[in-house]
């Protein structure tokens, strides 16, 4: 059923958008795709390449939501990782982290459209975003799923870790639509980009914008190093190699030069060099930054099933034989004590100081 060209007032009348909509019915599934610094955050990827599955099951559609502000760039990439539609929705109230914005916008799409899933990933954005949506439409949401199927019945079953990442527990989503889930980042895989996939871009427009409860003012960039690690962008994680706790000095040189968080194995952890929140692998956290340097780190499964899906990494070890080089993109053979201030002085050397003001 086609819409045709329709203008309808979002909740608390905030909004009205006007666009070319098709209806599907309690149909579909939908993934909530965001994006940052021109680019699609790796977990909607990670979320859209495992929605396609589902889709394939259901054999039903899969639709992308790209909501933000001059974001059309970015609308034929979700097709190459397998969405059929795209729906693309620009206004500047769309951009950062304006919970209400999303939420009025996103409640009506879902409302008009009736999809049988809608995934997140789960992004800071999507921890806000996610419950009030699920609270608004009174259906159930299950969090930071590592792991998303469709039963026989055609209930969305999500696997998540509970306990701190000791057990995983199973959730069966009750059978009103949608039902809801947002997934990890870092559990899942992206597939390569298939360019010659092409997807129809349905653009709505956000004609009349209003006051929403919360103002965005200034973006402030977390800290690296208070940052939650699972959260950083890159990492610099430490292992028995670091031999000592003044070394730890080196590797915060390295880690403020790169805008790196720190992150360390169980070893650093107990040696007292590293906070426990920091450690990554089994029973600390997975991560997925787009760097992982591995200072001293032997590679063992416990740790490297925390990190395995990291963009680039790089190993930094005095054994050529440790396991931790099988995931390198980048191995050095070498002393951490060494090679860790050769390669901070050669970023001194390449990144250039900032510039004056001008007056
Ligand atoms: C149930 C369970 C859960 C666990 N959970 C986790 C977890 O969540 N995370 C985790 O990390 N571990 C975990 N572990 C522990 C895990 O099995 C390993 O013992 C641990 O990851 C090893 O840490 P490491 O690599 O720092 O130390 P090691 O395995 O001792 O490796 C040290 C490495 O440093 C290299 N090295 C030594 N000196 C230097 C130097 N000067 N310069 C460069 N390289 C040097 C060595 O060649 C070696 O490869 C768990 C274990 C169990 C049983």
């Amino acid at each position: 059923m086609t819409l045709g060209n329709f203008a309808f007032r979002v909740a608390k009348g905030l909004f009205t958008m006007e666009g070319d909509i098709k209806m599907t019915g309690a149909k579909g599934i939908w993934v909530f795709i965001e994006s940052e610094r021109d680019e699609i955050r790796k977990v909607s990827l990670e979320t859209l390449c495992e929605a396609r599955k589902l889709a394939n099951g259901l054999n039903e559609e899969l639709c992308a939501l790209l909501l933000g502000d001059k974001v059309e760039s970015l609308a034929e990439l979700p097709p190459h990782y397998g969405a059929d539609r795209v729906f693309l929705m620009q206004h500047e109230s769309l951009s950062y982290h304006n919970v209400d914005a999303h939420l009025n916008v996103v409640a009506n799409l879902v409302k008009e459209n009736s999809p049988r899933i809608l995934l997140f990933g789960s992004t800071p954005l999507a921890k806000e975003l996610a419950p009030r949506l699920a609270a608004q439409l009174r259906v159930g949401l299950v969090t930071d799923a590592a792991d998303v199927k469709i039963d026989a019945s055609g209930k969305l079953v999500v696997r998540k870790p509970v306990y701190g990442g000791k057990a995983h527990a199973t959730f069966a989503c009750a059978p009103a639509t949608p039902q809801m889930a947002s997934v990890a980042p870092g559990f899942m895989d992206v597939k390569p980009p298939d360019a010659s996939r092409k997807g129809e871009v349905v653009k709505l427009a956000l004609v009349a914008g209003g006051k929403t409860n919360v103002e965005f003012i200034e973006f402030i960039k977390g800290d690296p190093r208070t940052v939650a690690i699972t959260e950083a962008e890159m990492i610099v994680a430490v292992g028995r190699g670091l031999e000592k706790k003044e070394n730890l000095s080196l590797i915060e040189e390295l880690a403020d030069k790169l805008g790196a968080s720190i992150g360390g194995s169980r070893v650093a952890v107990d040696n007292g060099w590293v906070p426990a929140e920091r450690q990554v692998g089994m029973t600390g956290k997975t991560v997925a930054p787009r760097l992982y340097i591995a200072c001293g780190i032997s590679g063992q499964y416990p740790h490297t099933v925390g990190m395995e899906r990291s963009g680039t990494v790089m190993v930094i070890n005095t054994d050529r034989n440790a396991p931790m080089f099988k995931l390198a993109d980048i191995g050095v053979l070498g002393d951490v004590s060494q090679v860790v201030p050769a390669i901070s002085k050669r970023l001194s050397e390449v990144i250039a100081p900032p510039k004056e003001k001008a007056q």
